[in-house]
């Protein structure tokens, strides 16, 4: 069965090292890619929709469906699998041909079989920042791991470009950990819709944040919004800024004074 994903309860850091390798060779190429859980990123869905000339929400209503985090409220994006009876990824070219999307394939996809996960930390000025640490999945069908080349996580890190990816989410996942704070409210109506389009569907953020005069209510240089209408991980960076100012997490944008 393709599913069993056994995750191993080891923290590894990012000199821990292992063997794999995945090519079109091993017995099991694309195995991976059907009947899988692939909760997406919002640099994940960043990089989709470019890669398919789409707009974010095109690219939602095609590609994904939704799950809500009781706890938290917090909607998560994943991707839609194929109806067929494999369950196919919609990006899976053929069992050959592997993935039609590769360069701009999720994270996860990126990171796989290493798994990633976020701790709080407190340091000695009682300061809370977050820590990443990485554990292995392994898969009854991934033969991957009986191939000879040897990686470090962090060798591995660069070998799948993912410096861009672990930044973003990086901003992102700190937002996420708001749930596990104590007495976190669940998110209302009005901030889960605000939270997913920051997060998720970007161009429609695009208008809220040039067309709704949100941003005459903050201090933010002309440097800054020049930007943000420019380049779309400045607008991302700034959803995630402007999120946490939402949630009452960081005061991470200053509030014009009225006159
Ligand atoms: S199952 Fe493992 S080795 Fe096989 S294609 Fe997927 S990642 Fe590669
Ligand atoms: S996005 Fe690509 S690598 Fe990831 S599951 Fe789909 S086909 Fe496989």
């Amino acid at each position: 069965m393709f599913n069993t994903k056994v995750v191993q309860p080891s923290r590894l850091d990012p000199e821990t090292k292992f063997k794999f390798r995945c090519h079109p060779g091993v017995s099991c190429f694309t195995k991976c890619c059907s009947n899988i859980d692939i909760m997406l990123t919002p640099y994940d869905v960043l990089r989709l929709k470019n890669r398919l000339g789409i707009t974010s929400n095109e690219f939602i209503e095609k590609y994904t469906f939704m799950r809500i985090d009781d706890k938290s409220n917090h909607l998560y994006a994943y991707l839609t699998m194929g109806s067929d009876e494999e369950k196919r990824c919609p990006f899976l070219e053929s069992a050959k041909a592997g993935c039609s999307i590769y360069e701009d394939r999720p994270v996860s996809c990126r990171y796989y079989p290493i798994g990633q996960g976020l701790v709080k930390v407190e340091g000695e000025d009682k300061q809370t920042t977050h820590e990443e640490f990485y554990f292995f999945v392994r898969e009854e069908h991934c033969k991957g791991y009986d191939e000879p080349d040897e990686w470090t996580i962090a060798s591995w890190r660069d070998d799948q470009d993912s410096k861009l990816y672990d930044e973003m989410n990086l901003g992102w996942k700190e937002l996420l950990m708001r749930r596990d704070l104590p007495g976190a409210a669940k998110l209302d109506d009005n901030k889960q819709m605000q939270f997913f389009m920051a997060s998720y569907d970007l161009d429609r953020f695009s208008q809220y944040v040039f067309g709704s005069g949100l941003l005459d209510k903050f201090e933010i240089s002309d440097e800054e919004i020049k930007a943000m209408r420019t380049d779309e991980v400045a607008l991302m960076k700034f959803g995630f800024r402007y999120l946490k100012f939402l949630l009452q997490l960081e005061e991470t944008l200053k509030l014009k004074e009225s006159k």
